[in-house]
């Protein structure tokens, strides 16, 4: 029997809340795989974040970093994407030839796909997260790849098109 693994997009509280639970992992035989950067800016490094540091603290030994954009597994790709956090990662799925993207907070809203400017009060680097999304809206606009956020309302993949904000995929 293979263990479950986890794609954490980045490490903010909203984002990781059912990794643990009262000091101890909701799956104790998961692995749990997100960018180095981000397990060093919250957890190891030498300003962590006190409260994840603490959350996270019960699935170290499960912990899987990778630093460089990879396949993690057939159609599961990481992309790190830098300035919402600073290991902030697109996954894309893909199957052949088609794939959906993954935003984690790279776009909390779709009007932040409309406008690349707009900020996000939790960035940690404002223009480093406005850049990703301008290299994300020049990508999706470009060949209309579906693409979904945690934050997006009812959880909906969209695709955009140059003439309209995000349409809802039926
Ligand atoms: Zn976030």
């Amino acid at each position: 029997m293979t263990s479950p693994t986890w794609l954490l997009t980045h490490l903010h509280g909203d984002h990781t809340g059912w990794t643990t639970l009262e000091d101890r992992p909701v799956f104790p035989n998961a692995t749990y795989r997100c960018h180095a950067a981000d397990w060093h800016h919250f957890v190891d490094g030498p300003e962590p974040d006190r409260r994840t540091a603490s959350k996270l603290a019960p699935i170290t030994g499960q912990v899987e970093l990778f630093d460089t954009d990879r396949t993690l597994a057939p159609g599961i790709d990481a992309r790190h994407t830098p300035g919402h956090t600073p290991g902030s990662t697109i996954y894309i799925v893909s199957s052949g030839q088609r794939r959906a993207l993954l935003l984690g907070d790279v776009a909390h809203s779709p009007v932040e796909l409309l406008d690349a400017g707009w900020e996000a009060v939790y960035d940690t680097d404002s223009p480093a997260a406005q850049a990703a999304r301008a290299r994300l809206i020049d990508e999706i606009e470009a060949d209309g790849t579906p693409v979904a956020s945690p934050h997006f309302a009812g959880l909906r993949f969209g695709r955009k098109t140059r003439a309209s904000a995000t349409n809802n995929v039926r």
